[in-house]
């Protein structure tokens, strides 16, 4: 089909054919993971075949948009599992430190008990 003067073409640059649909293209106004966003509505003119391919690349950026805001809170959700976590494995450590300092003062008290029973011993042999 040829243009024929004075219509609007297809707004595809490299495409001569006549515009016969107005396509609306939504481009959203944020990709920051919220749910609700606000988007500029930009309206053009295509040819039947350019039209029917904006509109199919207009849902995929939208669909895209969604699975956007799913993602980010897919790893924001993940992101404080990994914190809390890693706070638990924090709290053990400190835990298994304080044990470990505990076992070592008991096992050196009683090193020091025993060795003050064996010098009582041996006091008491030599008084005896
Ligand atoms: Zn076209």
């Amino acid at each position: 089909m040829s243009p024929v003067r004075g219509q609007p073409l297809c707004q595809v640059a490299s495409c001569r054919q006549r515009s016969c649909r107005a396509v609306e293209i939504d481009l959203p106004a944020s990709w920051d993971g919220a749910r609700e966003y606000t988007a500029l509505t930009v309206t053009v003119g295509l040819c039947r075949e350019h039209g029917s391919e904006v509109s199919r690349r207009t849902e995929a950026l939208l669909q895209a948009r969604s699975d956007h805001g799913a993602l980010l809170a897919v790893i924001e959700m993940a992101a404080v599992e990994d914190l809390t976590a890693r706070q638990a494995t924090e709290a053990l450590e400190r835990a298994l430190a304080e044990a470990e300092g505990a076992v070592a003062y008991q096992r050196d008290r009683a090193e020091r008990a025993e060795a003050a029973l064996q010098r009582a011993g041996q006091d008491g042999g030599q008084v005896a």
